[in-house]
C-alpha cells in the first residue's frame, strides 16, 4: 500500500459514518418514544461522529494534497470541525445530561459558543487558518513507512493556546457526561471506556505537541475517537437493550397486575364474576375432555342490605370475606369459590360423574356440596362483638346437563337462584329448562302489564253471593279480568301477584275500585237497593297509607252507604307489619266498610288470626267445600268452621261450591250464604244484571229454576230453605 496513513483516514471516516448510521438507526423504534434522554444522546452522537468523519476526510485531504492551497483550504475546514466538535458535545451535556426540561443553556456553553465563533471568525479569516501565524513552505515529511504527508508546520499563532485551553475544558465536560450517563458497574465495560478515554486523551496530548511545533506528526486523535465511540456506542446499544427488556417485563408485570385486579374481587380476594368466567371456561374444556360433569352453585346472602345498612359498608365487606374464607375451608381442593355479583358467591364442584342414567349420582354429589356450603352458615359470625347469623339462598347448574358454556352455566344459576328466592326457600334449587321459560314469559307478561293499564285492557266481573234463606243475591264480588290482545284472558292468580311486585297494584287496584261503585251505583239504582259490592284488597294495597282516605272519597264520591262496599282481604295482610294492617282494617270498619277474610283455612293458624282481625266474617276456601261430599275430614272442618262462626259471631260464605250437594250439606250444617259456579260463575256487567234482575224476580228458590238457568247454573233446590 502507498498511503497506509491516508487510508487509514479514510476507513476511520467510513468508520465514523456507519455509526452515525447504525445510532440513527436505533434511534428509530417507537420504543425510545418516551425516552428522550437516550433519543438526544444518540442523535447527537451521531452528529458528532458526521463531525469527525468530516474531520478526517479534511485530515486525509491535507495530507494528500500536493499543493499548499489546496492543503491549506482542508487545513481550515479540520480547524472548524476541530471547534465545532466540542461545542456539539457542550450542547449534549447541557441539553441531555445536566437538565434535560431546561431551555437554558450553560453558562460554560455560552462562553465555548461565543469563543468558537471568533475562533470560526479568526480561521477563515487569516491566511493560516487560526493555529498558524505563517505556513513553512516546505510542508512535505516523510513518514518512517515511506509515506509522504503534506504536514503544515509553521509559527502557532497567539490564540492556538486559549482554542486548546478551551477543548481541554470541553472534553473533561464531555468525559464528566460520560461518566454520569453510564452508571453500569460491569468492569470489563469500565476498563474499555477508561483505556480508550486515555488513548483519547494521549492522542489529544499528541495533537497539542504538534501544534506547538514539539513534534512533526500527523494528528491521530480522530482514530482514538473511533474507539472511544464504538465503546460508547456498545455500552448505549447495551442500556437500550437492557430498558428495553426491563420494559417488556414490567409491562408483562404490569399486564398480569391488571388482569388479577380485573378479575379479583377486592373484598374477598377471590376470583370475581370476570375472574369466575376465565377460570370456568378451560375447565369446562378440561371437563370435556375428561367426559366429567361440574356444577356452578351460586349463592346469595340473605338480607345483606339489612346488615350493610345496620353496621355499615365496612362490617358488611368483613363479613362477606369471612364467609369467604369458610366457604374456601369447606371445598375440596379441586373445587374452587369466587365472588358472584353484589353479596352472591360462587361454588363450582368439579370432576363429578355424569351422563343420563348417572344423572342422580350427580346430583347426589351437588347436595353433599350444598350441605357444606349450609353448614358454612350454621354457626353465627362474630363481628365487632356481635353475633350474626346468616343464611343464604342458593340455585345450581349442571354441566353438560343445563348448559355447556360458562356464560350459560351462570345465568342458568342464576335463574335457578332467583326460584330459590322466590319460593322463599332455603333448600337448593336446581335449574329446570321450563324456569328459564317460565321467567321469561313472566318478564313478557311484566311488560304487558305496564301497559294494559293505559291501554284499557281490564274488565271486571261479577259473581254473586247468595243467601239461600232468601233466595237473593246479597253480594256481587267483583273480580279483575285482563283481556290481552294477542294472549286473550289472563287469570288474575297470574298477574295480580305480578302487579304486586311492580307496584302496579295501586294504580290496578283504584281502576277496580272506581269501576266497581260505579256498577254497583248504576245496579242499586236499578231498584238493588241492598246490593253490596266485594272488592279484594290485597295486602299491598292495605300498605298503602292513603287507603283509607281514598275510600272514605269514594264512596262520598259515588254517594254510597259504607256498608254497601266489602273489602276481602286474605291473613298475608298480616305478614309485613301486623300492627300496621290490623290498625287500617279497624279504622276501615269504623268507617262501616264490611271486611271480609278470603281463603279461610289455607294459611297457618287462621283461628288466631281471626280473633285478631276486626273482619264482620269470613269466607271459607273452596279447598275444604270441594270435597265434603265423599270426605268425612273435610265435612269436619267445614262444620267446625260454620260452628267457629257462631260463637264468634262472624259471618260465613262458603265459596267456590259447585254441586248442589256441596250446598245442601253446607245449609244443613248451618251455612247459608254461598258463591260458586253452581249458582253463577263470575258475568260480565251485562250478564251479571241479567242475573240480578231475573234472581230479583224469582229468587234462587226452588221454584226458582228460571233465574237460576239465566245465571248459568242449574236450579237450586236446598232442602231446608
Ligand atoms: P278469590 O278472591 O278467592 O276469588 C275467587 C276465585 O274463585 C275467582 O277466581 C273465581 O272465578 C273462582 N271461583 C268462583 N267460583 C268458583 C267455583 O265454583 N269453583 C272454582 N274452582 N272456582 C271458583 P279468579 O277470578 O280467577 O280470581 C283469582 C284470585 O285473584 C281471586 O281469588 C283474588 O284473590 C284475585 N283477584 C281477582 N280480582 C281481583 C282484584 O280486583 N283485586 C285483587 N287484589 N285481587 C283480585
Ligand atoms: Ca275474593
Ligand atoms: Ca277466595
Amino acid at each position: 500500500m502507498q498511503s497506509p496513513l491516508i487510508t487509514a483516514y479514510y476507513v476511520s471516516a467510513g468508520l465514523f459514518a456507519i455509526q452515525a448510521f447504525f445510532v440513527a438507526m436505533l434511534v428509530r423504534p417507537s420504543l425510545h418514544a418516551t425516552q428522550t434522554h437516550y433519543v438526544r444522546v444518540m442523535w447527537s452522537q451521531a452528529g458528532i461522529n458526521l463531525l469527525f468523519c468530516a474531520l478526517q476526510l479534511c485530515t486525509a485531504w491535507q495530507y494528500s494534497s500536493t499543493d499548499l492551497v489546496s492543503a491549506l483550504l482542508a487545513h481550515k475546514w479540520m480547524n472548524t470541525f476541530y471547534v465545532v466538535i466540542p461545542l456539539l458535545g457542550v450542547l449534549t451535556i447541557d441539553k441531555v445530561v445536566r437538565s434535560p426540561e431546561s431551555s437554558h443553556y450553560s453558562i460554560f456553553f455560552r462562553v465555548l459558543a461565543a469563543w468558537t465563533m471568533v475562533l470560526l471568525a479568526y480561521n477563515w479569516l487569516s491566511p493560516y487558518g487560526y493555529r498558524f501565524d505563517s505556513i513553512d513552505a516546505s510542508a512535505r515529511v516523510l513518514m518512517p513507512w515511506d509515506e509522504s504527508l503534506l504536514l503544515l508546520r509553521g509559527a502557532p499563532s497567539v490564540v492556538i493556546d486559549l482554542a486548546w485551553l478551551s477543548g481541554v475544558f470541553a472534553i473533561l465536560y464531555v468525559l464528566r457526561m460520560v461518566s454520569m450517563v453510564h452508571h453500569t458497574g460491569d468492569k470489563p465495560t469500565t476498563v474499555y471506556l477508561l483505556a480508550t478515554v486515555t488513548l483519547v486523551l494521549l492522542t489529544t496530548g499528541i495533537d497539542r505537541a504538534i501544534d506547538a511545533g514539539l513534534l512533526d506528526f500527523p494528528y491521530l486523535d480522530g482514530f482514538a475517537v473511533v474507539l472511544l465511540s464504538f465503546v460508547w456506542f456498545a455500552l448505549l446499544g447495551r442500556d437500550i437493550r437492557k430498558s428495553y427488556q426491563y420494559y417488556a417485563s414490567t409491562k408483562d408485570k404490569l399486564y398480569r397486575e391488571i388482569e388479577q385486579i380485573k378479575s379479583s374481587d377486592l373484598v374477598t380476594h377471590l376470583p370475581n364474576r370476570a375472574g369466575t368466567l376465565q377460570l370456568l371456561r378451560p375447565l369446562l374444556d378440561q371437563h370435556r375432555e375428561n367426559g366429567t360433569g361440574l356444577a356452578v352453585f351460586l349463592l346469595d346472602i340473605d338480607r345483606m342490605d339489612v346488615l350493610r345498612g345496620t353496621y355499615g359498608h365496612e362490617a358488611a365487606d368483613t363479613l362477606l370475606s369471612l364467609v369467604a374464607t369458610r366457604l374456601t375451608e369447606q371445598v375440596r381442593d379441586s373445587d374452587w369459590v369466587a365472588r358472584g355479583a353484589g353479596t352472591t358467591f360462587v361454588v363450582v364442584a368439579t370432576g363429578m360423574k355424569r351422563g343420563a342414567s348417572l344423572q342422580q349420582l350427580h346430583s347426589q354429589a351437588a347436595l353433599q356440596l350444598h350441605e357444606k356450603i349450609n353448614s358454612v352458615f350454621a354457626l353465627p359470625f362474630t363481628l365487632d362483638g356481635h353475633e350474626i347469623r346468616l343464611s343464604s339462598y342458593t340455585g345450581v347448574a349442571l354441566y353438560p346437563d343445563n348448559g355447556t358454556t360458562a356464560d350459560s352455566l351462570l345465568a342458568c344459576a342464576e335463574l335457578a337462584l332467583h326460584e330459590a328466592k322466590n319460593q322463599s326457600s332455603t333448600a337448593l334449587q336446581a335449574f329446570y329448562p321450563e324456569l328459564r321459560k317460565q321467567l321469561r314469559s313472566q318478564l313478557e307478561m311484566e311488560s304487558e302489564l305496564q301497559l294494559a293499564v293505559q291501554r284499557e285492557q281490564f274488565e271486571l266481573h261479577y259473581q254473586p253471593q247468595v243467601c239461600a234463606v232468601t233466595g237473593r243475591i246479597q253480594c256481587m264480588e267483583a273480580l279483575i279480568r285482563w283481556r290481552h290482545a294477542s294472549w286473550g284472558w289472563v287469570s288474575p292468580a297470574q298477574f295480580i301477584p305480578l302487579a304486586e311486585n311492580l307496584g302496579l297494584i295501586h294504580p290496578i287496584g283504584h281502576w277496580v275500585f272506581h269501576t266497581a261503585c260505579q256498577q254497583l251505583v248504576a245496579w242499586r239504582k236499578q231498584g238493588h237497593h241492598d246490593l253490596r259490592m266485594a272488592v279484594n284488597l290485597s295486602a299491598y294495597q292495605l300498605d298503602a297509607p292513603e287507603l283509607v282516605g281514598n275510600i272514605e272519597k269514594l264512596l262520598a264520591d259515588y254517594g254510597l252507604p259504607s256498608n254497601a262496599l266489602e273489602l276481602e282481604v286474605t291473613e298475608s295482610v298480616l305478614l309485613k307489619n301486623p300492627q300496621r294492617a290490623i290498625e287500617r282494617l279497624q279504622r276501615l270498619r269504623q268507617l262501616g266498610v264490611r271486611l271480609m277474610l278470603d281463603d279461610f283455612g289455607t294459611g297457618y293458624s287462621s283461628l288466631s288470626y281471626l280473633r285478631v282481625l276486626p273482619v264482620h266474617g269470613f269466607k271459607l276456601d273452596r279447598s275444604f267445600i270441594q270435597s265434603i261430599s265423599d270426605n268425612k275430614k273435610d265435612m269436619a272442618i267445614c262444620s267446625t268452621a260454620i260452628d267457629l262462626a257462631k260463637v264468634l259471631e262472624l259471618e260465613i260464605v262458603a265459596e267456590g261450591v259447585e254441586q248442589f250437594r256441596q250446598a245442601e250439606l253446607l245449609l244443613e250444617k248451618g251455612c247459608s250464604k254461598f258463591q260458586g259456579y253452581w249458582f253463577s260463575p263470575p258475568l260480565n256487567a251485562d250478564s251479571a244484571g241479567q242475573c240480578l234482575r231475573s234472581v230479583a224476580a224469582h229468587s234462587f228458590a226452588p221454584t226458582g229454576s228460571l233465574a237460576a238457568v239465566e245465571c248459568g247454573s242449574p236450579p237450586l233446590q236446598p232442602q231446608a230453605a
